[in-house]
């Protein structure tokens, strides 16, 4: 690529600010064996160079707040900057976790009063918000299964079963868990099929992982049905709450049968993703496992809430601290600006959208699945591709030429051609109506001149990358020459 890196731009002797020299010698402060033996080959550049060249790089980022962002199951909603002040005010930013808990009331406060509303939304007992993601909040969950299901003498329970439908994290917690993937082929209609479980279950059985709605975008109607199944034969059930946007204020997976479910805080409630930068996948569990919750646990004594490290039966910590705080206080300040009525309405909105969507565009894309949706719906490129030669990636290419991010593509793996859309309930109709127009000209495109989708997208920066090699030879670092 042509654009200059900041080693093309060195040159010796450039600077930013001159920091005063400490009054001390290096050695003094820092022992010998960890100084290093020559100064590190950074580039050589001015300030102004350097907030240039990332305010560039910045700009060929897609975000959110750029525009329409339909990314399927990671519910890109628009987060509102409200939330980034609270949460940037230094009482919160700048508090150091060790503070002692007597000169930090407020902010135990904060994560008691959301552990009671994420427990009230989800039909739990209890809630930890020490998970940092919602692949730890997996992770969590099962540590904690697998504490009760040892506790109980019941420790030769080594399968997990897993719907084909089910989002690749969920094969990846079972594995580090220690146990066995068991996949559960989903039935015609897109959903769990209690028959198809019945086989699957037995007594070495510690779980089943269920997505509701699923990653098609559907409710599992039979669900109580399952829950029995499934503790009927000594395991626990549990619930991948990805998709938490579709049921807010409207079914709880505490009242599903569900004996422990994730948030994923930066999903549902708001905190800027998609980056790799910090979320949390808090969890709810049933009274029972409560116990085996991640160390310490708030709790209130003589009037004063505090940490409770005293938990023989917690599975540890799985993350430093408390979690990630300023996350936690994003979602607080989001459930205390929507209220129960205005959560309810989020998941009426997300889901209208997504149907509106479906609706749309049933004509111009195959619908594997007919029949209304949750907050998603996937649809597929396969007759087009039939027709044209022209693939779901070429669509999703395509959409960067319109300044639209591409839906999930490829995924879930049940379904060929799989475009996986979730508009979510922070867009406008007009956003949603320009969407779908793109997608039938696109559709139209695809037959008239599929040359255009193959070679797309044409507009952005980085025109279309090898991705087979991106993946198998990253190239990670600037080398010379
Ligand atoms: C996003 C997602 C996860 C994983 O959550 P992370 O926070 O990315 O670890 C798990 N399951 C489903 C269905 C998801 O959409």
């Amino acid at each position: 690529m042509s654009e200059p890196t900041l080693f093309d731009l060195s040159q010796p002797g450039k600077r930013c600010t001159r920091m005063p020299r400490p009054e001390r010698a290096a050695e003094e402060l820092v022992p010998t064996r960890h100084l290093r033996a020559e100064a590190p080959a950074l580039p050589e550049v001015s300030e102004p160079e350097i907030a240039r060249h990332y305010a560039r790089l910045a700009a060929w980022n897609f975000n959110v707040d750029r525009n329409f962002y339909p990314l399927g199951s990671c519910t890109m909603k628009y987060n509102p900057r409200a939330h980034e002040a609270i949460a940037a005010d230094p009482g919160w930013a700048r508090l150091h976790p060790a503070t002692p808990d007597e000169c930090v009331q407020g902010a135990l406060e904060l994560i008691a009063e959301l552990e009671t509303w994420l427990a009230a939304i989800l039909g739990m007992d209890a809630v930890s918000l020490q998970p940092p993601a919602g692949a730890a909040g997996e992770f969590t969950s099962l540590r904690v299964f697998r504490a009760w299901h040892d506790a109980r003498g019941d420790a030769a329970r080594t399968r997990v079963i897993v719907p084909d439908t089910a989002h690749g994290t969920n094969p990846a917690s079972v594995a580090r868990c220690g146990w066995e993937v068991t996949v559960l082929p989903s039935g015609e209609d897109g959903r769990v099929s209690p028959e198809a479980l019945a086989d699957a279950l037995g007594d070495d059985v510690a779980a089943l992982m269920l997505t509701n709605p699923n990653t098609l975008g559907l409710f599992e109607t039979r669900v109580l049905e399952i829950a029995e199944m499934v503790h009927d034969a000594g395991a626990l059930m549990y619930c991948d709450g990805a998709n938490l946007n579709a049921l807010l204020g409207h079914a709880r997976p505490g009242d599903m049968g569900f004996d422990a479910v994730q948030v994923n805080l930066h999903k549902t409630f708001s905190t800027p993703h998609g980056g790799g930068g910090p979320g949390a996948g808090p969890i709810g569990v049933v009274a029972k496992l409560e116990p085996f919750l991640p160390a310490p646990r708030l709790v209130e004594r003589e009037g004063a809430l505090g940490w409770d490290w005293d938990r023989p039966q917690s599975i540890g910590k799985v993350q430093a601290w408390f979690g990630n705080f300023l996350i936690a206080v994003r979602a607080w300040a989001y459930i205390r600006a929507m209220g129960a009525e205005g959560l309810r309405r989020v998941t009426e909105d997300a889901v209208l959208a997504a149907n509106y969507v479906r609706g749309a565009l049933r004509d111009t894309l195959d619908l594997p699945y007919p029949g209304a949706c949750m907050h998603e719906c996937v649809l597929s490129a396969k007759t087009l591709a039939g027709e044209t030669g022209v693939r779901a990636a070429d669509i999703a290419k395509r959409l960067l030429d319109y300044d639209i991010h591409p839906p999930t593509m490829y995924f879930p793996l049940v379904v060929d051609e799989a475009l996986m859309i979730e508009p979510t309930e922070t867009e406008s109709k007009a956003t949603l109506d320009r969407f779908i127009a793109v997608m039938r000209e696109i559709a139209r495109d695809a037959a008239e001149h599929p040359e255009l989708l193959h070679d797309a997208p044409h507009s952005t920066p980085v025109r279309r990358v090898d991705e087979v090699t991106a993946a198998r030879k990253p190239v990670l670092r600037w080398r010379e020459g």
